[in-house]
């Protein structure tokens, strides 16, 4: 998971790039970087941490030029490191390059040994560079040429934005794992992870990047090449589940929406009796209030989340997490006392966090528990960017739903079926990756 954002051709180019990223934010918060371009040079500052702790006003002042991409990065492949934080910059045989890259490549340890052993030296241990190496590599002499010569080499899930001094380019796999869309702004262009990107800075959605393109921004216009006829759209059904913010658009689909579906269809396929339903805050609000809607239970806010403190999953190290996930959540105990609550969470991935809630929720005297879980047991590792463990960490690949209810000390528990999962999206099966929980991988 990683949030990327570009503008062509508007003077305020890396202030809105900033903007872009502060609401990238929930995709990444361990790094954060911005290249901008004046047309023959490029401008960088990239560090550590959230957007406004990387950068001040100062240093947006000098971000110069017209053109800007930006990232805020969630370490999966590749070492938790400021070496490794993007953009990557590179002075090569194309000239100046600098890319933004969401989704993690499958091959990318088989290329860099062959691109090692002819030679190249690599600064970072992203899956990134690589793309870099190969289009430094190619000997074609049209960029859009070096781009259809690299990209079918690549396998796996990448959405990126690459910029010369004087062009952009947005590039999505032919799987479409990860999600890219393209705005207008004024006479410039903006391409972002998600539609809610281009809110903040009141551009208008255009559409999203097609699987297997190249979009070109150059000369001030837009223009389109495909790279590849084996389109198989896989498009990663976790980002309506978890990932994406409620307020974004993807597929055409609003993520609000689907997550309400989500509930619904919790309540539908499980219907039980109970005197409130309230969410894990606040990747689970949608849904629970979707089961509010179909159940008719109230709805109530039985967790409160601290906002101060970042997304715990995010940080690598497992100590971190037990720590952070304590301090995340507070019960409001008056809400909870004596009721039989319905609490709806988005996943459970390892299932530490799902059993500190519960144990809050009995220390606040909840009558009975019933835990519904907005997405399918997560069986498998996902290898196309998001950070989920191995399969002996996932709690599901290991023990049966009933075994997972006991574990936590549930009254009951209910996951959603893939097909309730699929239907809540109301997109067509065969268009998603739904490898973690199928064990499928598409590529
Ligand atoms: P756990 O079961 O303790 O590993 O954590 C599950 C919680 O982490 C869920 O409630 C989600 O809200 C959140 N989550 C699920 N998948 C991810 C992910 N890939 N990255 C960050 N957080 C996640
Ligand atoms: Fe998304 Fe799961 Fe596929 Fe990974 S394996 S891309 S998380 S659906």
């Amino acid at each position: 998971m990683c949030g990327i954002f570009g503008i062509y051709n508007h003077k305020n180019a890396a202030e809105l790039t900033y903007l872009g990223l502060y609401s990238l934010q929930h995709r990444g918060q361990e790094s954060a970087g911005i290249v901008s371009s004046d047309g023959e040079r490029f401008l960088s500052k990239i560090g550590q941490g959230e957007v406004q702790e990387v950068f001040t006003k100062e240093d947006l002042d000098k971000l110069n030029g017209k053109l800007a991409i930006g990232h805020t990065r969630y370490s999966t492949f590749g070492a938790s490191d400021i070496k490794n934080a993007q953009p990557i910059v590179v002075k090569c045989s194309k000239g100046n390059l600098a890319l933004v890259h969401n989704g993690n490549l499958v091959n990318a340890k088989y290329l860099r040994k062959k691109l090692e052993a002819e030679g190249a030296i690599f600064q970072t241990t992203t899956d990134s560079e690589v793309i870099l190496h190969l289009i430094s590599h190619a000997k074609e002499r049209n960029f859009i040429d070096v781009l259809k010569k690299v990209l079918p080499q690549l396998k796996g899930a990448y959405s990126l934005i690459l910029m010369t001094p004087t062009t952009m380019y947005a590039v999505r796999d032919p799987n479409g794992f990860r999600p890219l869309v393209i705005g207008k702004i004024k006479n410039g262009f903006v391409i972002s992870s998600e539609t809610c990107a281009l809110d903040i800075i009141s551009a208008e959605f255009i559409r999203e990047v097609e699987p297997a393109e190249i979009v070109e921004f150059k000369d001030g216009k837009m223009r389109s090449y495909k790279f590849s006829q084996h389109v198989k759209k896989s498009f990663c059904i976790f980002e309506f589940i978890y990932f994406s913010r409620p307020d974004s658009v993807i597929e055409g689909r609003s993520v609000h929406h689907v997550r309400i579906q989500l509930g619904r269809n919790l309540y539908k396929e499980y219907p039980t009796e109970a005197d409130i339903v309230f969410s894990v805050p606040d990747s689970a609000n949608s849904a629970a209030l979707g089961y509010s809607q179909e159940s008719g239970i109230p709805f109530e806010y039985g967790f409160i989340r601290n906002h101060y403190i970042g997304r715990t999953f995010i940080q690598p190290k497992q100590k971190i997490r037990d720590f952070s996930a304590k301090i995340k959540y507070n019960t409001i105990k008056d809400v909870i006392r004596n009721k039989r609550v319905v609490v709806v969470d988005d996943s459970i991935v390892r299932g530490t966090t799902s059993k500190k809630l519960i144990t809050m929720l009995k220390n606040s005297d909840a009558k009975e528990i019933h835990l519904r879980i907005a997405s399918s047991p997560i069986i498998a590792p996902c290898v196309y960017g998001i950070d989920t463990p191995t399969k002996k960490e996932l709690i599901a690949a290991n023990y049966s739903v009933e075994e997972i209810r006991k574990f936590l000390g549930v009254t009951s528990l209910h996951y959603i079926s893939i097909d309730g999962m699929i239907s809540a999206t109301g997109l067509k099966k065969e268009n998603f990756c739904l490898a973690c929980f199928t064990n499928n991988y598409p590529v």
